[in-house]
């Protein structure tokens, strides 16, 4: 079956991907739910673009962003990508066989980059083990060489490639992290909250890096975050979720002045402004997040939204575009006007 993506320029198209986990109970693991991490949630990643994707803990975001990965298997959707041949494939159901080799093209960068590297191994076994296995380099000179040119790529001296990870500061570590993930000059990189285990001050330095490196290697980025103000950073566009949904996407400074969801009005209250003259009121959100495997009818949000009405509880919204590149699920979204960043 030949697929095709919205336009040219998207490298990734996700379109009604689902993730449901089982609930079973009793001896005989009778199936008694489901839990819906992801539930139909669409969106695309142009080439060369940052996609945040954002969101309290538990909305699903890593959950998306394992499927896409295929480190998790979908339960339904698609998700298309545009190979290096310019070929569109379904990653949600392409077998082992035909994933592996286009693994190369896609990585990932992990949020702990303590846990995320094996203590034992030196630095040149850890860049230079993609190198190995999925390239087949057999030379450890010629891998040396690829290993010293990548860490030179992302600001670390080659002459400590026979370094263990624990020589390392937690902002190297994850400079490390990053040489791993482009070893293999992917095209497509999903870095799970990468500076959220980092101090403030070396948060801005790696973000910095990879921008630098996305502008050099043409690099494609789903950023998966719940700092606003990092996203704020380094995305070009933003997606929200809640409760395995998106409820908006829109271009970063759209999202973030001219808000359209009352879920995305709250977390954005709640970024700090640089501008001391700016005081802008914090919403809060009173209740708890609904659970993935008992949401509430309707629109999910109903239950904590301060602009609810009848239908809200009855009809769930569907994500809608209602202005230009501005995809919003809220009955209410055409009436409402909420307040931005500092607003
Ligand atoms: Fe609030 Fe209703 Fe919009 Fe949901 S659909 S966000 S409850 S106004």
């Amino acid at each position: 079956m030949k697929h095709t993506t919205r336009d040219e320029r998207t490298l990734l198209e996700v379109k009604h991907l689902k993730k449901h986990f089982p609930i079973r109970k009793g001896f005989l693991r009778r199936l008694v739910g489901q839990v819906k991490a992801v539930d139909g949630v669409s969106f695309y990643i142009n080439e060369g673009e940052t996609l945040g994707l954002v969101g309290e803990s538990g909305c699903g975001k890593t959950t998306t962003a394992r499927c896409i990965l295929r480190a998790l298997d979908p339960t339904a959707g698609q998700i298309l990508f545009r190979t290096a041949s310019g070929q569109v494939v379904d990653l949600a159901t392409l077998p082992e066989n035909e994933l592996r080799p286009l693994r190369r093209e896609m990585q990932m960068i992990f949020q702990d980059p303590f846990a995320s590297l094996n203590p034992r191994m030196n630095l040149l076994d850890i860049v230079g083990e993609p190198l190995l296995v999925i390239e087949g380099i057999k030379s450890r000179k010629e891998r040396a060489e690829r290993v010293a040119e990548i860490l030179r790529l992302v600001g670390l001296r080659p002459e400590y490639m026979q370094r263990f990870p624990h020589a390392f500061s937690g902002g190297q570590r994850q400079r490390i992290v990053i040489a791993r993930a482009l070893a293999l000059h992917p095209r497509l990189v999903v870095a799970d909250e990468p500076v959220s285990a980092l101090d403030v001050s070396v948060q801005a330095q790696v973000l910095n890096l990879m921008m630098e490196l996305q502008q050099r290697l043409n690099l494609t980025y789903l950023f998966v975050a719940h700092d606003l103000s990092v996203v704020k950073h380094i995305c070009n566009r933003v997606a929200v979720m809640y409760v395995g949904k998106l409820v908006e996407t829109a271009p970063t400074d759209e999202l973030f002045y001219h808000p359209k969801h009352p879920y995305t009005e709250a977390l954005m209250s709640a970024v700090p402004v640089a501008d001391p003259r700016i005081r802008s009121a914090m919403i809060p959100l009173e209740g708890d997040v609904p659970s993935p495997a008992n949401p509430p009818p309707g629109c999910y949000f109903h239950p904590r939204c301060r602009y609810a009405v009848d239908i809200c509880s009855q009809e769930a919204p569907n994500l809608e575009e209602i202005e230009d590149n501005h995809f919003v699920a809220c009955h209410r979204a055409h009436e409402l006007k909420l307040r931005g960043i500092g607003g």
